[in-house]
């Protein structure tokens, strides 16, 4: 499914801009909308999964008008929402019963085979039997995403699915969104750049409404190349030196702190050139790097 954005804005009541001028492309894959808390991922994403209508811009999918064609895109979406309710003495099978029904698949068997499907796609054939309220924040995430699975859809939106998920968790949900990635659109919302570098074949950056960046990861990666450096500094230079450079990481190094930053040049006897990381780029971005910069 091809999505195409353009100089899509939105405006809360109370003259609150949630998206200012957004204009995307989005095509097969995982597409990542990256951003910090209230940059706009869930306005953005609500209208995508036709919940908001835009104050202005425009969406079109496969060529149609999303607004106009509202029913057909429904039809094909699958959304897993930030926060969703699930009924906790519900078994797992019993929970996409019910979602099946909402989802209008009312023949018995076509809903049995849907849920059959949704079930081995999310890996959860074998907890079918378990009451929701005992499964772990992981599985839970991954119900969910068998609930948007049930109408097999071309478009799939899941807005910060990763958000208080546990290491290993995070890394089996994302493995999840690659494999489901691999033949529809998935869209996924996180402020976490590592899902980002996992899973993500193109990417926005957005920040306070606006789109930062937009590209694939290795072209962020570009814009920040041989501007990152990383330096060992005495605990008492540390201070200083934050306030003086855009420090993207600093970690114990035995006595002395080892500390990560973006700069034009570094004038450090220990100081030496690293290769750039997406959380130098993402936090360069966020302090203000410019796409033309
Ligand atoms: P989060 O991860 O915290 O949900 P986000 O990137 O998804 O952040 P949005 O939820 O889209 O961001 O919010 C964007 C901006 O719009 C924020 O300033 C937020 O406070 C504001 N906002 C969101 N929903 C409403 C609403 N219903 N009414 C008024 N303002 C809103």
């Amino acid at each position: 499914m091809d999505i195409e954005i353009r100089a899509l804005g939105h405006i809360y009541p109370g003259n609150i801009t949630a998206l200012r001028d957004v204009s995307l492309s989005i095509g097969p894959g995982v597409f990542a909308l990256l951003g910090p808390n209230g940059a706009g991922k869930t306005t953005l994403m609500r209208i995508l999964a036709t919940l908001l209508e835009p104050t202005y811009g425009e969406v079109q999918v496969d060529g149609q008008d999303l607004f106009r064609q509202k029913a057909l895109v429904r039809r094909q979406l699958g959304y897993l929402p930030q926060d969703f309710g699930l009924y906790g003495s519900l078994t797992v099978y019993e929970t996409l019963d019910y979602f099946g029904l909402l989802y209008h698949l009312t023949g018995k068997e076509e809903r049995e085979r849907a849920i059959e499907t949704a079930l081995e796609q999310t890996h959860l054939t074998e907890v079918r039997k378990q009451r929701v309220g005992t499964l772990s924040g992981g599985m839970r995430q991954r119900l969910g995403l068998a609930q948007a699975m049930l109408n097999s859809p071309q478009l799939l939106i899941v807005d910060e699915p990763t958000a208080g998920l546990d290491p290993e968790e995070r890394v089996r949900f994302r493995s999840l969104l690659a494999e489901l990635g691999a033949d529809r659109t998935v869209i996924l919302s996180t402020h976490i750049v590592a899902d980002v570098e996992a899973v993500a074949d193109t990417l926005a950056v957005l920040h306070e409404g606006e789109v930062r960046f937009y590209g694939r990861p290795e072209q962020l990666l570009a814009r920040i190349a041989d501007r990152v450096w990383q330096v060992e500094l005495d605990r008492e230079e540390l201070v200083a030196f934050k306030e003086q450079h855009l420090v993207t990481g600093v970690f114990r190094a035995a006595n002395r702190m080892q500390v990560r930053l973006v700069a034009e040049s570094l004038d450090h006897p220990r100081a030496r050139q690293v290769s750039p990381a997406l959380e130098d780029a993402y936090i360069w971005l966020m302090g203000g790097g410019r796409q033309d910069v």
